[in-house]
C-alpha cells in the first residue's frame, strides 16, 4: 500500500493536518527529524485513518505514490531549507514538496526556482486557522506551478475549509503567489484586531462601559455587517473574568502586543512595492509603541500633558464607533487588495482578487460575512482600481464618514490614540482629494535637488532656476 500523500514535520500544525488528510480517507506517510512525534501521532490518533509512519526519509520517500506529494510543516526558515536538502535528491521528476509553513515568498520564489531547476514541483502553501484550522478545515493558499495543483489541488480541497459546498482553497500563483497573499492575509489580521481594539479603547474609555457591556455591544455587532470571527472572539475575550483577582480578563493581561512577523513583512514588502498599506502599517506601529516599555515609561514619568479641554462626543457613540470600524475596515482591506494586485503585476501572478476573498471566507482568522462583499465587487469589475469605488462600498463609507469623523475628532480632542481609525481617514480623504500637496513636494524637490516636476497644462519635464538672480527662471 502506498501513500496519496505524506508529511513531514509533525508538531501541532503537521500532526493536525496529517491527521485532516487520514479523516478524508487518505493514506498519509508520515515522517519528523526525530521519531518520537511520529510514533506518537500514531498511537494517540492512528485509528482516525491509515498512516504509513517512517522512520527516515528514505522509508517516507518509498512509501509515496507517484507524483510524490510531500508537504512540509517545519518551522519556516533555515529548517525549511534543511529539510528540501534532504528530500530533494530522493525525489524524481514530477515529485512535489509543498511548504505548508509560514516562509517568506521571496524564500518561496528562490526555492522552487531552484527545485524546478532540477525537474521537481516546489508549491509554497498559505495555511491559515492556526492548529484548529489544520485539523478542521484551513482556508489554504497554494502558490506553485499550475500543473502541479492539477494532482495536488483536489487533495488540499478536500481538507479545506468550506462555504455552502465550496473549498476555501484555490492555486494562487505561480512561485511565491500563494505565501504572499498569505502574508497580506495577516497583515490585514493585524490592523483588523488593531481597529476592534481602538473601537473598544473609545467606548470604555469614552463611554464610560465596562469590558463586559462592550462584549455585549460587540455580540450585537457581530449579529449585522461587522460579523466575524475576530468580533466574535473579542466579545468572548471581553466576557472573560480573570479567577484569581475576579477582574476583568484585559485588566490584568499587560498591554505590550508581541508579533512574530508576519505584519512587518507586509508592510516591508509594501514599501519596496510603493503601495500604502497605512492600515496595516499603524497596526505594526501601534504594537511596537505598545512594547516600546523604556519609551512609554518615561512618557508617563515626565507627566506628558494631555488634553486640558475638549467635550465629550457629540452623537451616539456606539452606533459612531460601530460606522467608523466599518469604514476603517474597508480602508484596510481596500489597501490589502491593492497591494496584492500591485505583486502580482510585478511578479506576472494573475492572481484574482476575488477568489481570494472567496477562500477567506472560512477557516482562517479574517472570516467575515464582509468578505462575501469584495468577492461580489471584483466579480462585477476584475479591474476595480480599489475597493472603494466599488458600489456597495462606496455607498457604505458615504453612509459612515460623519460618523466616523466625529469618531476621530472626539479621540483627538480626549487624547485617545486611534491611530488605525484616524490613518483610515486621512488615506480615504487623500484618495477624494482633486488636489493635493504633493504638488508643493515637488516644488520643493525641484527647488534643493533640480529633481523636476510635470506641469497640469502640458507634457514634458521641468525645472526652475530658482537661485539665478534672486529671480526664479523656467527653464523647460
Ligand atoms: P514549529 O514551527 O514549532 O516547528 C516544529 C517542527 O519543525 C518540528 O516537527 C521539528 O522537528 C521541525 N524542525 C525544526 N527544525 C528542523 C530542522 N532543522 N530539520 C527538520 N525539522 C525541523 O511547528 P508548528 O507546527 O507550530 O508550525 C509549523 C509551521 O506552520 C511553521 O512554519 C509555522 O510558522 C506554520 N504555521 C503555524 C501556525 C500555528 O498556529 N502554529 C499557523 C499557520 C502556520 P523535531 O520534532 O525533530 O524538533
Amino acid at each position: 500500500q502506498k501513500a496519496q500523500i505524506g508529511v513531514t514535520g509533525l508538531a501541532v500544525m503537521g500532526r493536525n493536518l496529517a491527521r485532516n488528510f487520514a479523516r478524508h480517507g487518505h493514506t498519509v506517510a508520515l515522517h519528523n527529524r526525530s521519531y518520537g512525534r511520529t510514533k506518537e501521532l500514531v498511537e494517540e490518533f492512528g485509528h482516525e485513518g491509515t498512516f504509513l509512519p517512517a522512520e527516515t526519509a528514505e522509508q517516507f520517500v518509498a512509501s509515496l505514490e507517484r507524483p510524490r506529494r510531500v508537504v512540509i510543516m517545519v518551522k519556516a526558515g533555515p529548517a525549511t531549507d534543511a529539510v528540501i536538502d534532504e528530500f530533494a535528491p530522493l525525489l524524481e521528476e514530477g515529485d512535489m514538496l509543498i511548504d505548508a509553513g509560514n516562509a517568506h515568498y521571496a524564500d518561496t520564489r528562490r526555492r522552487e526556482a531552484a527545485l524546478k531547476a532540477k525537474g521537481l514541483h516546489f508549491v509554497g502553501a498559505g495555511v491559515s486557522g492556526g492548529e484548529e484550522g489544520a485539523l478542521h478545515g484551513p482556508s489554504i493558499m497554494p502558490g506553485g506551478p499550475k500543473e502541479s495543483y492539477e494532482a495536488l489541488g483536489p487533495l488540499l480541497e478536500d481538507i479545506a475549509a468550506k462555504v455552502d459546498g465550496e473549498a476555501c482553497c484555490v492555486h494562487v500563483g505561480p512561485d511565491g503567489a500563494g505565501h504572499f497573499v498569505k502574508m497580506v492575509h495577516n497583515g490585514i489580521e493585524y490592523a483588523d484586531m488593531q481597529l476592534i481594539a481602538e473601537a473598544y479603547d473609545l467606548l470604555r474609555q469614552v463611554g464610560g462601559y465596562s469590558p463586559a457591556d462592550i462584549a455585549g455591544i460587540f455580540q450585537g455587532w457581530n449579529e449585522g455587517r461587522l460579523g466575524s470571527y475576530l468580533i466574535e472572539i473579542t466579545a468572548e475575550v471581553l466576557k472573560q473574568v480573570d479567577a484569581a483577582t475576579g477582574k476583568p480578563f484585559v485588566d490584568v493581561v499587560l498591554d505590550r502586543a508581541e508579533q512574530k512577523g508576519t505584519g512587518r513583512w507586509t508592510v516591508q514588502a509594501a514599501l519596496d512595492l510603493g503601495v500604502p498599506v497605512s492600515g496595516i502599517a499603524e497596526s505594526v506601529f501601534a504594537r511596537a509603541i505598545s512594547g516600546g516599555v523604556t519609551e512609554r515609561e518615561a512618557a508617563v514619568a515626565a507627566d506628558l500633558p494631555g488634553p486640558t479641554g475638549g467635550g465629550g462626543h457629540t452623537g451616539d457613540l456606539q452606533a459612531d464607533v460601530e460606522q467608523a470600524l466599518f469604514a476603517s475596515k474597508i480602508v484596510a482591506y481596500a489597501q490589502g487588495f491593492q497591494q496584492i494586485q500591485a505583486a502580482s503585476k510585478e511578479y506576472g501572478w494573475d492572481i484574482d482578487p476575488g477568489a481570494m476573498a472567496k477562500i477567506w471566507r472560512a477557516g482562517c482568522i479574517i472570516r467575515a460575512k464582509f468578505l462575501d462583499f469584495i468577492k461580489q465587487a471584483y466579480d462585477k469589475n476584475p479591474a476595480l482600481p480599489t475597493l472603494l469605488v466599488d458600489s456597495y462600498f462606496q455607498d457604505a463609507v458615504a453612509g459612515a464618514q460623519d460618523a466616523w469623523r466625529r469618531v476621530v475628532v472626539t479621540a483627538a480632542q480626549q487624547g485617545i490614540p486611534a491611530p488605525g481609525f484616524s490613518s483610515a481617514l486621512a488615506y480615504y480623504d487623500s484618495l477624494r482629494a482633486k488636489r493635493l500637496p504633493a504638488a508643493l513636494i515637488q516644488g520643493q524637490r525641484d527647488f534643493f535637488g533640480a529633481h523636476t516636476y510635470h506641469r497640469v497644462d502640458k507634457p514634458g519635464s521641468f525645472h526652475t532656476l530658482w537661485a539665478a538672480e534672486g529671480r526664479p527662471e523656467v527653464d523647460a
